[in-house]
């Protein structure tokens, strides 16, 4: 409904264009003055008419403009309006309700803007007991979330809302039209208006607002009791300044608030004790890990919230901005780059590090949002976790079974490794956890862990579909068992060998093809015995893990983008440094190679475990080939750059055996095909993989349905082709190589991001 097909016409102040005929409010205050001042400038009434018990401010409500009309009694202000505003402190509302319930109109409307809303409800709800239902008014209750340490008339501001947050928290039998008028006025006033229940809201507040206040005036009272009081404000910084500034907020006001919400206050006040003497304690007993551990966990948690706040955290408000990439045809590909940190190595090392007894050092870590959102899992999991700062992390390890229980379910972003490695980590924890992640991941499959852990003896629910959320039962006791995987997965391999680590005797993984063998090094690396014989992964249960260091090399799948990039490209030379070389992983080289790309090893090496090298690729004309079916599985996540490769070279080249690309982030195969007709190349999709002619590539607009790895590979192909190639739902670039743009530009593309 329209604001205007609101408006009950009649002679008045306002213009056709107003809301309502006349709103009344009640109590002439800081709140009261600036929603009548802002409701007047903004024509959301015909008519203000104010009252207030103190007859000067009621007078100066008019002299400055804030009412058109100043009533000579309570009465006479409720009389006429239709929508009458309570604005005076949440203890006083039954007194003031006493004095006018049986004085409303019929169809009035009655609202407020209380600090607490139990407390009003439960005001209308003694007072209107006695009032028969048709003489009642329609009742909103109401909350800005907006105000300052000021109060009365003159402290009116008609922009106090502008930008802000009111809470309505409409009772079930309340019809809709009051709510709708009751919102389209806030509205009018600027404000974003939102719903909840009366608990919630109390609840919400006074964690959020009344302990904050509570803290602030207790502490500055603490201190000015102090002796030399005076030094001490004298010599307080500006955090203190910023921090305390709340305390200066009206007295009354504030002891009505801790009255009325007590019981929600007194909660979250225990909680705020308890956690106060656990910092005392650590204090006293120079237990720097316990500090730690609060400043490392509350720091995260307030830059997310920052992050939140500013629309870019690894919540799906980030995924609901649209990121665009926009590349200009041609570009060039030289020079010497590293490429962010592999991310199936940054997961294991933050996994297998809080396991450790000890402290673990990483370095190299890739800062990517999925690996952020483990990092943040295992802090909720009561891990201590520094960093982290420039790729350098230190986790305090806590040992094999010194897991907490989470305080609410673990986010685990956009990554499908993460969920699926939890799931093997923690079946065989002491307690329950639900797993969730944002809407790409909840649509991927979780039987394929969730089915092999119930025969080792997990407690797993998957929602519909065999979907996360994923909740996993804790007190299970977890049998070793042996599995033949049915797909080549290394995520299924290596969730199971992490449930084993809980489990009783032996578990063993047989997979059908090789598949990535992070897991098995890195556990070798932590000093936890993995047995390899041919292709079954085995160990024993009930172990434990040493802290080491990491040096995470960089991420051969991000490396991919550049390889084929430079592959392409006539004229191109490009070095990338310290690149992972885990056999598992080095199916992209090996295909290019078979299609006649020049690619140099160098500096060989051995780090952690872990093969590295640097890489020199060189412009040369591809040619299509038959993939060779045994690489697929070292090469699945570089099958949409591999198929621009495919694109830019002479004749056909085929992939068979490739299912699985069709339950990644997006369905690979569809989604690549898709975007390759919207840039003008024709392929043919069969159901296990797809067959690509060499041709021009035209240029156009893609679809990168959130897939982080479509959306680089298109800006790939743009450097062969004739025209620009605009890439929409690029966010989640972030999730896997967050200076990707940065990397492209610096080696000659021509790329721009917008965020819209
Ligand atoms: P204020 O500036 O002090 O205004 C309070 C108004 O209520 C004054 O007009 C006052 O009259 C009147 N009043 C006080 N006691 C009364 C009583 N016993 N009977 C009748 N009228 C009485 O306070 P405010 O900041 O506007 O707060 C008003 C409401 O807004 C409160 O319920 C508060 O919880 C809520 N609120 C405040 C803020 C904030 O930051 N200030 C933010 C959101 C919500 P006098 O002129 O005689 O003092």
């Amino acid at each position: 409904m329209s604001d205007s097909s609101l408006f009950v016409g009649k002679k008045g102040v306002g213009s056709e264009n107003s809301i309502t005929d006349t709103v009344a409010v009640i109590g002439l205050g800081l709140i009261g003055g600036s929603f009548a001042k802002a409701l007047k400038e903004n024509d959301g009434a015909r008519r203000i008419v104010g009252f207030d018990r103190n007859p000067n401010e009621l007078q100066a409500g008019l002299s400055l403009g804030v009412i058109d009309e100043a009533a000579d009694s309570l009465v006479s202000a409720v009389k006429n309006a239709d929508v009458v505003v309570l604005a005076v402190p949440v203890r006083a509302v039954e007194a003031v309700l006493d004095e006018i319930k049986t004085e409303f109109k019929p169809g009035a409307v009655l609202t407020d803007v209380g600090s607490v809303k139990g407390s009003f409800v439960k005001a209308v709800e003694r007072v209107f007991s006695d009032v028969e239902l048709s003489a009642r008014p329609a009742v909103i209750p109401g909350h800005p979330i907006a105000g300052s340490e000021k109060s009365g008339v003159s402290a009116a501001n008609s922009s106090l809302f502008v930008n802000h947050k009111v809470i309505l928290t409409p009772l079930p039998q309340m019809g809709c039209e009051a709510l709708k008028l009751v919102s389209a006025l806030w509205v009018r006033c600027g404000a974003t208006v939102l719903e909840m229940g009366v608990d919630h809201h109390d609840d919400v507040l006074a964690a959020t607002s009344h302990l904050p206040h509570l803290i602030a005036f207790s502490l500055v009272d603490t201190l000015a009791g102090e002796g030399d009081s005076k030094e001490i404000f004298k010599y307080a910084a500006g955090g203190f300044r910023d921090f305390t500034r709340i305390a200066s907020s009206d007295p009354v006001m504030w002891s009505d608030i801790f009255l009325s919400n007590s019981a929600s206050t007194l909660k979250v006040l225990d909680h705020f004790a308890d956690d106060l003497a656990i910092l005392r304690e650590a204090i006293a007993t120079q237990d720097s890990k316990t500090l730690l551990g609060v400043f490392t966990r509350a720091k995260a948690a307030r830059d997310h919230f920052s992050k939140i706040l500013s629309g870019q955290a690894y919540t799906t408000i980030m995924n609901s901005k649209n990121v665009i990439f926009k590349l200009k045809p041609g570009g060039d590909v030289n020079g010497v780059i590293r490429v962010a940190g592999d991310k199936s190595m940054s997961h294991r090392s933050i996994m297998l590090g809080s396991l450790a007894d000890g402290v673990t050092e990483v370095e190299g870590f890739l800062e990517g949002e999925d690996s952020l959102a483990t990092l943040q899992a295992f802090r909720d999991m009561g891990v201590v976790i520094e960093g982290p700062d420039e790729g350098r992390v230190k986790i305090y390890g806590v040992g094999v079974n010194g897991l907490k229980q989470p305080p609410g379910p673990l986010y685990l972003g956009n990554s499908g490794t993460a969920m699926r490695l939890f799931a093997g980590l923690l079946a065989g924890q002491a307690f329950d956890t639900e797993l969730t992640g944002d809407e790409s991941l909840s649509k991927r499959p979780m039987e394929r862990v969730a089915a092999p852990l119930r025969e080792m003896g997990a407690v797993i629910e998957t929602a519909e579909h065999g979907r996360p959320p994923m909740k996993i039962k804790g007190n299970c006791r977890l049998k070793g068992m042996h599995y033949d995987m049915p797909m080549a997965s290394a995520q299924v391999k290596s969730c199971l060998l992490l449930a084993g680590l809980y489990a009783d005797g032996e578990t063993s993984v047989t997979e059908p093809a090789p598949t990535r063998d992070h897991t098995e090094r890195m556990l070798n690396g932590f000093g936890y015995p993995v047995n390899r014989a041919g292709d079954t992964a085995s160990l024993i249960g009930g172990g434990s893990l040493t802290a080491t260091k990491i040096d995470v090399p960089a991420d051969i799948s991000s490396a991919a983008f550049f390889l084929v990039a430079a592959s392409i490209t006539p004229g191109a030379n490009l070095t990338l440094k310290h690149v992972g070389m885990n056999p598992t992983r080095v199916g992209v080289i090996n295909i290019l190679r078979a299609m006649g790309g020049d690619i140099e090893v160098s500096n060989e090496s051995v780090v952690g475990g872990e093969p590295v090298a640097d890489l020199t690729v060189r412009y040369s004309q591809l040619k299509g080939i038959n993939i060779p079916e045994d690489q697929v599985p070292l090469a699945i996540d570089e099958f949409p750059v591999l198929f621009i490769a495919a694109v830019c070279a002479e004749g056909k080249t085929v992939l068979t055996g490739a299912e699985e690309l069709r339950v990644k982030e997006s369905d690979r195969i569809q989604v690549m095909a898709d975007g390759l007709k919207a840039v003008g190349v024709d392929t043919q999709v069969t159901p296990d993989g797809i067959e690509i002619n060499g041709s021009e590539i035209a240029g156009g607009v893609v679809d990168s349905h959130g897939d982080h790895r479509i959306a680089m590979a298109f800006a790939v192909a743009s450097l062969r082709s004739k025209g620009e190639i605009t890439i929409n739902d690029c966010a989640n670039v972030a999730t896997s190589f967050p200076n990707f743009e940065a990397l492209a530009k610096q080696v000659g593309m021509q790329i721009s991001v917008e965020h819209e």
